[in-house]
């Protein structure tokens, strides 16, 4: 064989690769696009928050991907990390930003996309600060771009429309399996010169406004874990999360143990260093919660937004 005929091979099952991942990545985005709106279509007051998260799980999983993370329902003040735990009776209020916030990956390519939802007029100009710093956001991505600047136009927008920005939040890179993971995407600018989005690398953007004052709390409240030590797991615990080895897992998932001895035995992990938790996440001052989030591959010119 010529060495010709050789790379023009390796040229050819590499781009073969490349097309196999971004199409892995775009039929995660469209399924969790299609669950996404489902759940978007259910939130109204009265709603159990369970029923919300367990729709959209459900069908991510019924067209075929699987869950990158539990889907989050975060409800005003509550900015993120909130998905129902076992038997939960929590109701959307009257009054509120609902945000759904899902992940879906299929063979470990993970798509994440949070949108929010207002049940009354006066909350529509926090949701659209937000979805308009998404938007603005996505017109000075390119790659060579630093992300301190893609900061300062979320900042910006927001800071526009009247609201701050929350400053302890902020988009990540993606890598397989991987959902946190490299540079993060701030929502401000941070005058960091040095990072900037090369091609070929995935990121999550996702814009969270508030009317308080910026700035968010862990809770003493946790029902999204992770594994880090598999080897150190319950019996019990270790069948139930094989799946889940590096992606984040809902309390609620697992079955066969009672709720009060499930959230002693979770605790008992995460003190341990067996578990990760996720801690809900509050605005400080008790401020309203808006956020938008989507996926994109940066390429050579561009970006593919899933
Ligand atoms: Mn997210
Ligand atoms: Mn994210």
């Amino acid at each position: 064989m010529s060495l010709t005929t050789y790379l023009r091979g390796v040229c050819f099952l590499a781009r073969f690769k490349e097309e196999i991942i971004v199409d892995a990545y775009k039929n995660a985005g469209a399924i969790l696009e299609r669950a996404i709106r489902e759940g978007e279509k259910l939130v109204k007051p009265g709603l159990p928050v369970l029923d919300l998260c367990e729709a959209v799980e459900s069908r991510i999983l019924e067209e075929g991907a699987q869950l990158a993370f539990p889907c989050n329902v975060s409800i005003n003040e509550v900015a993120a990390h909130y998905t129902s735990p076992p038997e939960d009776a929590t109701l959307i209020p009257q009054h509120a930003i609902v945000k759904i916030d899902a992940g879906a990956h299929i063979k470990g390519y993970i798509v994440d996309k949070a949108v929010s939802v207002a049940t009354t007029q006066e909350l529509k100009g926090l949701v659209h600060a937000a979805e308009r710093a998404l938007e603005r956001a996505l017109e000075v991505v390119k790659p060579g771009v630093c992300v301190s600047l893609i900061g300062e136009v979320i900042e910006s927008t927001i800071r526009s429309s009247g609201f701050r920005p929350i400053i302890n939040l902020s988009g990540h890179q993606i890598k397989r399996y991987q959902l946190h993971v490299g540079k993060t995407i701030p929502n401000f600018n941070t005058k960091n010169l040095l990072d900037r989005v090369k091609p070929g690398e995935v990121y999550a953007i996702e814009p969270f406004a508030t009317d308080g004052v910026g700035v968010v709390v862990a809770t003493r409240d946790a029902y999204i874990y992770r594994v880090l030590k598999p080897a150190l797991l319950p019996k019990q615990l270790a069948e139930q999360l094989k799946k889940h080895s590096s992606l984040p897992f809902a309390a609620r998932w697992i079955k066969g143990i009672d709720r009060t001895r499930l959230e002693k035995l979770l605790n008992h992990l995460s003190k341990r260093g067996v578990l990760a938790s996720y801690p809900v996440l509050t605005e400080k001052s008790g401020g309203i919660v808006a956020q938008f989030e989507t996926t994109i591959l940066v390429t050579e010119k561009s970006y593919i937004a899933f």
